[in-house]
């Protein structure tokens, strides 16, 4: 038998929450976006999942071969452009789209200009106040005009920084408001929504929206109460079994530190994860571990972690479980236990879990 960690991934999930983009933004395409293996999810289940987007955006080129060697006919977008410019030929050959952020791609791009014999999309990105990539509202026509002479098909692309802050509108506004500006009377459809857009500002979603964490169905906000009304649903099952079981006594410790200290004589399970699979060892006590006998069932009940997560092994409070036993079933994060409480309960947000989810961790794509 193998370790009993298991990723699950529930590829009717994706469809469903794709499902959901296009019901909130009926009037835009959808570049689905898969940077880090899917959001840890794999790209084997995006693109089982997924296959009904408008196109797939990335990072890594070499994942754009794996897309079209696994017969993905529909656009690609590297999001962060070409890191190096002996990359074009190949995603002229793949058939990219490629986001420019800087004059080097730029130079790039031109000098490679008589060399383009198939339509090459530019999402020229501005920066409007995340101040992370892109060119200046007041250098952008500039680029355009370059890039548009040059012969490449444009489009107009920003990011918002503040689009999770939900129900301060000026935040995105003014973003949006400078993006208007700079772009006013050029051709080329427009990209600007992340989930949060996509989520609470709706009058700023553009030709295209960039659907990320909401596609997994985890909040941009990390909190899952945010999101609990887009009826999305988590599509990663992190679970795993309970491998041994120890009876504390009153004033026992557990684990590295001790510390959690047993209030009363106790029962405590062991289970196959740790931070090494990519669990938190940030984890409070508390965070909820979901106990039962077969996974699929509705019974089960929620136990809290006590301890500090280890490598490979965390421990919970089996006084709510009382027929737990060693082969019991876990899940760690899923659709009983939401991936955001995991998070907020470790200081973090769900994207950070899911992207850790470590190679180690085998998947499962149902
Ligand atoms: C990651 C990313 C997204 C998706 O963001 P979510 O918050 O996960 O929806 C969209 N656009 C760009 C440029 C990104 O890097």
């Amino acid at each position: 038998m193998n370790r009993p960690i298991l990723a699950s991934i529930d590829t009717q999930a994706f469809a469903h929450n794709l499902s959901r983009v296009r019901e909130l933004a009926p009037e835009s395409k959808i570049w689905a976006v898969i940077k880090a293996r899917s959001y840890g999810h794999s790209f084997e289940a995006a693109l089982k999942g997924l296959g009904s987007t408008d196109g797939f955006a990335l990072l890594d080129i070499q994942d754009a071969v794996w897309l079209r060697e696994h017969g993905w006919q529909g656009r690609i977008l590297l999001l962060e452009g070409l890191f190096h410019e002996n990359e074009l030929d190949l995603a002229q050959e793949l058939h990219c789209d490629l986001v420019v952020h800087c004059d080097a791609q730029v130079d790039w791009l031109e000098r490679y200009a008589d060399k383009v014999h198939k339509t090459i999309s530019v999402f020229l990105k501005m920066n409007t106040g995340m101040n992370r990539l892109g060119f200046k509202p007041e250098n952008y026509r500039t680029i355009f005009h370059r890039l548009h002479v040059a012969g490449y098909h444009m489009h107009h692309m920003t990011h918002f920084a503040n689009a999770d802050q939900i129900n301060q509108a000026p935040t995105v506004g003014s973003q949006l408001e400078i993006f208007s500006q700079a772009t006013d009377g050029l051709a080329g459809s427009t990209s600007l929504a992340n989930s949060a857009a996509i989520l609470w500002h709706r009058n700023a979603l553009g030709d295209w929206v960039r659907p990320g964490i909401m596609l997994y169905g985890a909040s941009p906000t990390g909190l899952y109460s945010d999101i609990e009304h887009a009826h999305l649903k988590p599509v990663m099952q992190l679970r795993s079994e309970i491998i041994d079981i120890q009876d504390l006594h009153k004033g026992d410790r557990i684990g590295y530190g001790g510390r959690f200290i047993a209030p009363e004589d106790m029962r405590i399970g062991i289970i196959a994860c740790g931070y090494a699979d990519g669990y938190p060892r940030h984890a409070k006590d508390g965070t909820p571990v979901w106990v039962g006998n077969s996974i699929d069932s509705n019974g089960g009940v929620i136990c809290p972690l006590v301890g500090r997560v280890s490598m490979d092994m965390l421990t919970v409070d089996l006084r709510n479980a009382s027929d737990a036993k060693i082969g019991s079933v876990v899940e760690l994060w899923g659709s009983k236990v939401p991936v955001d409480e995991v998070a907020r309960m470790s200081d973090t947000i769900g994207y950070e879990l899911l992207c850790a989810v470590a190679p180690r961790v085998p998947v499962s794509i149902k």
